[in-house]
């Protein structure tokens, strides 16, 4: 395996038991052990080879000294609220949307963040140089398990809603939990909650039988058709972790992400008189318009749920998101989360006693377009400094790639850190220009990739 690629944005993610072996996991968890010395919680996605890893990933730990705390199958945000709360460290055994042959494993840190890019360096320099610390069989760390992380986390969501509204609001919720870990928590949540609820998908296997466990338009056919049906009020769709969520309004419609970002991003800067929003440059400037308009200041930065996390905590925000529907709420965990997402929704539409779909069209409406070029990674940098270079006269931000504003709206054209690929997304208030915004993007990328 290539040195530089164990890790990925968060985490490594492989097929399971190829070259995610129970081998492979254990040594990489001594190298996390070697480096945390503490009491480490272990936790998991519904995924076939979710046991297998994690007994490996716990073995690991134990050897290294650290003691572990098992707890169970749960959501990757509810690890992140158990460490944050009482651990020095987690990992997460998951592959979050991937399909089900592969699987991964997440190290966390104290504060239940994804572990910065030099403690991922460390741990690689550990595995690599087969430097690994075995303690004495003396001081061989104790395993014990905490059943209780799910009920408390439910609990915390409960306490931060106005349940009262929702209560009276009585609303017919169709929930999809993918066959994954949300099956423990969102079904239970919504109906202490006091919501009419109807799941779909929400036996837990690790086969995804009911669809893919990426929240897409696509896979969400069944929920769109059976909210249709049902006449429900609203759909609610998860992906294998449970860190995200997705609303399907009640015509049926796929509500994108960045509609519930902004919708959620409304109402938690007037409960809290406005504060500090954190999202990545490639957010609708809907999140913009909306600070502007309710006392709220917004920070961008490079792509990626960690970095937004990360800003989160050190200028002390007050919530944060992505485009494709993670939302954080840096008070209760400082990464994406999909319950609170959920109830936070339940509640605004409750409160407000507007159907979604009308909550929506009241938001700032903006048009964007998406677009993907083929590049080889050897490429990458001398095209992006090429790109960088030509656009120097526009108004521009170069924090990730370059984003390129002018009097219709913006494009931003990045590599990506995972594909031989470059993205080209851009945003206007109007659907031509986009189209055209987006087509000018691919043409700078094209134009320079020959030369
Ligand atoms: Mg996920």
């Amino acid at each position: 395996m290539n040195k530089k690629s164990l890790f990925g944005t968060f985490g490594v993610r492989r097929k399971a038991n190829h070259v995610l072996t129970p081998e492979f996991a254990s040594k990489l968890a001594t190298a996390y052990g070697n480096l945390v010395k503490g009491y480490v919680a272990v936790g998991g996605d519904t995924r076939t080879s979710t046991p297998m890893l994690k007994h490996a990933v716990i073995s690991g730990l134990l050897s290294s000294g650290c003691n572990v705390i098992d707890l169970g199958i749960l959501p990757t945000p509810a690890v992140q609220f158990a460490v944050r709360n009482y651990y020095d460290g987690g990992v997460i055994i998951t592959a979050s949307h991937n399909p089900p042959q592969d699987n991964g494993i997440k190290f966390v840190d104290t504060d239940g963040i994804g572990i910065p890019a030099e403690m991922e360096k460390k741990i690689e320099d550990i595995f690599f140089s087969d430097n690994l610390d075995r303690i004495s069989w003396d001081q061989i760390g104790g395993l014990e398990s905490n059943p209780n992380i799910i009920e408390e986390y439910i609990e915390d969501v409960i306490s931060r809603i106005d349940q009262k509204s929702i209560r009276n609001a009585k609303l017919k919720v169709i929930v999809d939990c993918g066959n994954g870990a949300a099956c423990f928590t969102t079904p239970y949540l919504l109906r202490r909650l006091g919501c009419e609820v109807t799941t779909l998908n929400c036996q837990p296997d690790g086969f995804f039988p009911g669809r893919n466990p990426e929240p897409t338009k696509d896979n969400l056919k069944d929920l769109i058709k059976a909210v249709k049906t049902i006449g429900a009020d609203l759909g609610i769709a998860h992906d294998g972790d449970a860190d995200r969520t997705i609303c399907i309004d009640e015509m049926g419609n796929f509500v994108f992400g960045d509609k519930t970002f902004a919708l959620v991003e409304k109402n938690m800067l007037i409960e809290n008189g406005g504060g500090l929003i954190v999202t990545t440059v490639a957010t609708s400037s809907a999140i913009y318009d909306i600070a502007a308009n309710y006392g709220g200041e917004v920070l961008a930065t490079k792509v990626g749920d960690l970095v937004v996390a990360r800003e989160l905590k050190n200028r002390n925000g007050l919530f944060g998101g992505e485009e494709n529907g993670g939302l954080i709420f840096p008070d209760f965990v400082y990464g994406r989360d999909a319950a609170l997402a959920t109830a936070k929704i339940v509640e605004i539409m409750s409160r407000d006693g507007k159907p979604l779909s009308r909550l929506i069209r009241e938001l700032p409406v903006y048009h964007s377009q998406k677009r993907k070029v083929e590049c080889p990674d050897d490429l990458k940098v001398k095209l992006m400094d090429k790109i960088i270079d030509v656009t120097r006269d526009y108004k521009v931000d170069t924090k990730d790639g370059v984003k390129i504003f002018t009097e219709e709206g913006w494009v931003i054209i990045r590599p990506s850190g995972t594909e031989p690929i470059f993205r080209c997304f851009s945003e206007a208030k109007n659907e031509e220009d986009a189209e055209r915004m987006a087509e000018w993007g691919v043409s700078l990328i094209l134009e320079h990739l020959n030369l």
